[in-house]
C-alpha cells in the first residue's frame, strides 16, 4: 500500500494533471470533446446523457440541435460526409421499396443507387423532377420515397416542392429534399411539406473547404427518427467531435456568406447573360430561367452561390475557359468562400449526361468587380 501523502510517480501525474476541467473554463467557444468515452459515476450511472462518443458526443449535440433549429425540424443527426447522411435515408428503407429520384441527382447519388442499394433490392425510377405530370406517372405500389434537389446540380433545375409534397402525401410517400444548395438561410423544405432534409455539410454549413460532414433533419420525432438515430449509430457513419465543430462555427457565419455569394452569383448570372461566347446561363434568379416563378416562390431572399453556364464552343474550347480565369480555381465540391470553376462533364465520368460545354461556378466571398474582371478576359 502507498503512504498517504507519498506523490503519484510520473507517468500517473501525467494522466491526473491532464483531466478533464473543462466545466470550470467559462470560455465563449465550446471546447472539442475529443472524448471517446465518458464516466460513470459510482452507482454505475452516467451523469448526463453522454456514454460513449458513437452514441452522442457534446459537439456532436450542438452541432445537431443547431441544424435542426435553422432547418424548423425537431430532430436532427450528424454524419462524417453528405454520402453517409444519404446513405443513412437509404438504410431506413427495406427491400422490395421503390423510389423516385431527379434524372439530374447528384451523380455519387445515381452511383450509390446502381452499385449498392440496387443490390440490397431497392428499386428506383430517376424522372424529371420538374414535371409533376411525370413524376405521378412513375407512383406505383412500393413507392415509399421521392428525392428532390432543388436546385440541381449542375443544371440547375427547380422541383416545385409543395406540389410534389402534396402528391407524395395523398400516397403516404416521404419527401426527402438535399438542400445542400440553397441551404436552410434561402429555403426551408419542411416549411414547405417534405419530411426529411438533408445537407452535404462539407458545402456551406462548413463554408471553408476543410471539413467534410453530412446531417439529417426530421421533421417528427416519431419512428422514422429512431430508424435514423439506430442507422447512425449502430452503423457509426459519425464525424468526430472536431469536425462538428468546425461546421458549427462555418453555421455561424452560414448566413453572411450566403448572401454574399448569392448576391455575386446574381449579378455574375446577369452579367454572363448575353455574353457572345455564352449560349446559356442555367441560374434560377434570372426571369427567363424556365421555373423563375416556382424559385421565387419557395426560396426566400435569393437563388444560391451556384451557377452553370454553357460556352459557345466544345469542350476544349470550354475548357480553355476555365484553364483562363485566375480568381476561379479548377476543383471539385462548392459553398467555400473562395470561388471554384469546373467542367462537371470530366469530373463525373462517362456516364455523365451533363453537356461537354457546361462550366459550374461555385461563387465565393471576392468583390464582384474583380470576378465580372476576371471572366472578361476569360471570354476574350
Ligand atoms: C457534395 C454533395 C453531396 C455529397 O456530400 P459529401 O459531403 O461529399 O459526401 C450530396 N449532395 C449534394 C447536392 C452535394 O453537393
Amino acid at each position: 500500500m502507498p503512504k498517504k501523502h507519498q506523490p503519484f510517480k510520473f507517468e500517473t501525474r501525467a494522466l491526473q494533471s491532464t483531466k478533464n476541467i473543462i466545466n470550470e473554463v467559462h470560455a465563449i467557444n465550446p471546447p472539442i470533446y475529443l472524448s471517446s468515452t465518458f464516466v460513470r459515476n459510482k452507482e454505475g450511472k452516467y451523469e448526463d446523457r453522454y456514454k460513449y462518443s458513437r452514441n452522442d458526443n457534446p459537439n456532436r449535440r450542438t452541432l445537431e440541435k443547431s441544424i435542426s433549429t435553422l432547418e424548423n425540424g425537431t430532430t436532427g443527426f450528424a454524419f462524417g460526409s453528405g454520402m453517409a447522411a444519404i446513405s443513412a435515408v437509404f438504410q431506413s428503407l427495406k427491400t422490395g421499396d421503390h423510389v423516385i429520384l431527379p434524372d439530374d441527382a447528384y451523380f455519387n447519388l445515381k452511383l450509390l443507387l446502381k452499385d449498392i442499394f440496387n443490390r440490397w433490392g431497392l428499386s428506383y425510377s430517376f424522372v424529371n423532377m420538374s414535371n409533376i405530370e411525370t413524376i405521378s406517372r412513375s407512383l406505383n405500389q412500393q413507392t415509399r420515397l421521392i428525392w428532390i434537389e432543388s436546385p440541381s446540380n449542375p443544371q440547375l433545375k427547380i422541383s416545385d416542392i409543395r406540389g410534389i409534397c402534396e402528391l407524395a402525401h395523398a400516397h403516404q410517400i416521404l419527401i426527402a429534399v438535399d438542400n445542400t444548395w440553397p441551404t436552410p438561410v434561402l429555403q426551408n423544405p419542411l416549411d414547405l411539406g417534405a419530411d426529411i432534409v438533408v445537407h452535404s455539410s462539407t458545402k456551406y454549413l462548413g463554408g471553408h473547404s476543410d471539413v467534410l460532414g453530412g446531417c439529417i433533419v426530421l421533421k417528427e420525432s416519431g419512428s422514422l427518427a429512431h430508424r435514423i438515430q439506430s442507422i447512425q449509430v449502430q452503423m457509426g457513419a459519425i464525424p468526430s467531435p472536431f469536425d462538428c465543430w468546425l461546421i458549427s462555427r462555418g453555421i455561424q457565419t452560414l448566413y453572411l456568406r450566403i448572401t454574399k455569394q448569392t448576391d455575386n452569383a446574381q449579378k455574375l448570372a446577369e452579367w454572363l447573360n448575353g455574353q457572345p461566347r455564352v449560349n446559356r446561363v442555367l441560374y434560377p434568379g434570372l426571369k427567363d430561367h424556365p421555373h423563375h416563378a416556382i424559385a421565387t416562390q419557395q426560396m426566400k431572399g435569393g437563388f444560391g452561390g451556384m451557377l452553370s453556364l454553357l460556352i459557345d464552343g466544345n469542350e476544349i474550347e470550354t475548357r480553355a475557359v476555365a484553364n483562363k480565369l485566375q480568381l476561379f480555381t479548377q476543383a471539385t465540391s462548392l459553398g467555400g468562400i473562395e470561388s471554384l470553376v469546373e467542367h462537371r462533364k470530366s469530373v463525373e465520368g462517362s456516364e455523365s449526361q451533363t453537356p461537354s460545354n457546361l462550366l459550374r461556378l461555385s461563387l465565393g466571398i471576392e468583390h464582384i468587380e474583380d470576378l465580372i474582371v476576371d471572366w472578361e478576359q476569360a471570354l476574350r
